[in-house]
């Protein structure tokens, strides 16, 4: 690595590396998200040798496997037809999680890492992209076909907010897999963030956007801004609109039980093409999604489906 502004340690040096095989190509650079914090990240990757860079919140980059060498970060997976992209891409996992905002000072170290490594391998803007892009799952009981939307790992490294953060002026614009048939949909709310312009952490950074020409700006009625009159906050009223929360929300609300997901009882057979429109609920183990955001890879038996009437 060129030394210039990259201050990367040899702390936890992956005891696998002397093991590994020497790669014959980079033409991908795949970002991570640990899904855990610092210390056991670091540790768990060191010890399983799962990439050659782990970057921490306070922006600190440790060397894991040697860059040259196959890390098993990115699982079952193919881009553009190509499977096991651990045989020709470098992975970065950031300690993090793929729904939060990362710290500026983190995002400033891997922004700087990845340019570095672009340097190196030569790879375009397009060609830093998230495990979630690459990652695909086995044929299941609740999904029929190899399907995109194994896991939304890094998922936040697609949105034009963190593009933007990182300097990546270009991401790319369909899943050729998909188009090509070899992979199914698996997960309709990871495609649109990957392919269109779903942007979830915008509102955590202040950054300053290019202007796009495809914004059709709706006008939207100002939010509603009621200054509290006295200092004792008043609890928000509980609106219809509100979200519901819990299964008594959604009763109080007028939602009925639809059925159970069973192996042979799909969402779609429960309530057919609305099984992820944002009126349908799924709730399991007190935990509650909506159709929208809820992960089709991860239909479970006994969740229960919930519409209204
Ligand atoms: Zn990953």
């Amino acid at each position: 690595m060129q030394a210039a502004a990259l201050d990367i340690s040899n702390r936890y040096r992956s005891p696998r590396n002397p093991e590994r095989k020497v790669r014959t190509a980079t033409t991908l650079i795949i970002l991570h998200t640990t899904e855990a914090p610092a210390r056991s990240s670091l540790n768990k990757v060191s010890d399983r040798g799962e990439c050659h860079f782990c970057v921490t919140e306070e922006g600190s980059i440790y060397a894991i496997v040697d860059r040259d060498r196959e890390a098993f970060h990115a699982g079952r997976s193919m881009w553009c037809g190509k499977e096991d992209v651990d045989k020709y891409s470098v992975g970065i996992e950031c300690v993090g999680y793929h729904d939060k905002p990362m710290p500026m000072i983190q995002l400033k170290a891997i922004a700087a890492l990845v340019k570095e490594l672009q340097r190196m391998y030569k790879l375009p803007d397009q060609a830093v992209i998230a495990h979630s892009h690459v990652a695909y799952g086995a044929p299941n009981k609740w999904q029929k076909r190899k399907h995109r939307g194994r896991k939304r790992c890094g998922m936040l490294f697609a949105t034009r907010t963190i593009r933007q953060i990182l300097n990546l002026k270009a991401r790319p614009a369909v899943d050729r897999d998909v188009r090509a048939g070899r992979l199914a949909v698996g997960d309709p709310y990871l495609e649109k963030v990957l392919y269109s312009n779903v942007d979830y952490l915008a509102k955590n950074y202040s950054v300053k956007m290019p202007a796009t020409p495809v914004a059709s700006k709706k006008k939207v009625p100002p939010a509603i801004t009621s200054k509290p009159t006295s200092s004792k906050p008043t609890p928000p009223k509980r609106t219809s609109s509100a979200p519901p929360k819990s299964i008594a929300d959604l009763k109080a609300q007028g939602y009925v039980l639809k059925g159970t997901i069973l192996p042979d009882k799909t969402a779609a057979k429960l309530v057919g093409a609305k099984w992820n429109s944002a009126d349908t609920y799924y709730t399991i183990r007190n935990k509650i999604y909506s159709g929208k955001e809820v992960n089709p890879a991860k239909f479970e038996k006994g969740m229960s489906v919930w519409r209204k009437k």
